[in-house]
């Protein structure tokens, strides 16, 4: 159910019709627009006199709520959130599109704090790279752990980006919520409901991938679950699903940018790398991903892609990004947005 408060309405109005709903048992998730407040209640609606509620003051209707995900849904927030990220509160969502990139893992300092640099003349707001990498055989590169997290916060104390790295494990979301300023759920993990709420308990804004072969609707119902926890701050990552193709790694739908923004308020970032697996494919994929509609991008970038420890082959050079960047403004204004 939704409390739709009327323009204008005072944090007293606001505060009584959140007793109301918690006297009926429920949980309120007070969302505060620009011109509107509205009150998602979350609970068992089957006691609730919703006329006792729609005669509050400044109340101007209560409302079903349709989707299945209740607090992700364009039903509680009709206007896209815009989540603020790193040390320079860069942000992500409404006009603004973020471009965050990286290589997919930490490998060394010299590594991180090179393209980090390349990043921030580039116009770049983030910096991603696996401290911890999920990789699908264990004899593969795990990441260097904790070290990579301290090289990685230096790279933003040396840069203003911010941060962006995946917690794998319930275990580590408090380390890597110390150094980072945006917590990576990867695609293996969409459903990996503790870590989920482990880190809708934190105050990092959440970068969840969808799954591999997730549904559209199992993708927002990992986000509510990081909302109802408690953290609203849920930027959604397409990455790439499984299909029949082979000439891909991954089969990029960008046809969910314009799915999600008819269902969700919650900004939207496109993975082309892991959403196509090859180099070449990038920068083409970026492109159309801003023309239509995404909020930002999160792109693989190594310094040197043949000998990188994961994920090579899918990742661009700094000279690519830098050069992809000034394509990506013109593409940005073109579909009036700002880079
Ligand atoms: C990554 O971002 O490097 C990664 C492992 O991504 P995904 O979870 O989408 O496979
Ligand atoms: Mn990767």
């Amino acid at each position: 159910m939704i409390v739709v408060m009327k323009p204008g309405a005072s944090k007293e109005c606001i505060q009584h019709v959140i007793d109301l709903v918690r006297d009926y048992g429920l949980k309120e998730h007070p969302i505060y627009g620009t011109d509107r407040t509205v009150i998602a209640c979350i609970g068992d609606k089957r006691a609730v006199d919703k006329g006792a509620i729609e005669n509050a003051p400044m109340v101007e209707k209560v409302m079903p709520i349709l989707a299945p995900y209740k607090m992700a849904s364009l039903e509680v927030k009709k206007d896209v959130s815009q989540i603020c990220i790193g040390p320079s509160q860069f942000p992500i969502g409404g006009e603004k599109i973020g471009i965050i990139a990286g290589p997919c893992a930490v490998e060394s300092r010299d590594q991180i704090l090179s393209v980090a640099e390349t990043l921030q003349h580039a116009g770049c707001i983030g910096l991603r790279g696996g401290a911890y990498k999920p990789r699908t055989s264990p004899y593969s590169f795990q990441g260097l752990g904790l070290e990579g997290l301290e090289i990685l916060a230096e790279a933003r104390e040396q840069t203003g980006l911010a941060v962006v790295t995946e917690v794998i494990g319930v275990e580590q979301v408090e380390s890597v919520a110390e150094y980072s300023d945006v917590l990576q759920i990867g695609a293996r993990n969409m459903q990996h409901y503790p870590l989920l709420e482990a880190v809708g308990k934190t105050n990092k804004p959440v970068l969840l991938k969808r799954g591999m072969s997730a549904t559209l609707d199992e993708f927002l119902l990992a986000a509510e679950y990081i909302i109802s926890a408690g953290n609203p701050n849920v930027i959604l990552c397409e990455r790439g699903i499984r299909t029949h193709e082979s000439y891909v790694r991954n089969t990029l739908p960008l046809a969910i940018i314009p799915a999600l923004r008819e269902r969700t308020h919650l900004p939207i970032v496109i993975d082309p790398s892991h959403g196509t697996g090859h180099a070449y494919m990038v920068p083409s994929m970026c492109l159309g991903a801003i023309a239509a509609g995404a909020d930002g991008l999160i792109i693989e970038c190594h310094p040197d892609p043949e000998h990188a420890a994961s994920d090579g082959a899918q990742s661009i050079t700094p000279k690519v990004l830098s050069e992809l960047m000034v394509k990506l403004k013109r593409v940005a204004e073109a579909v009036d947005r700002q880079l």
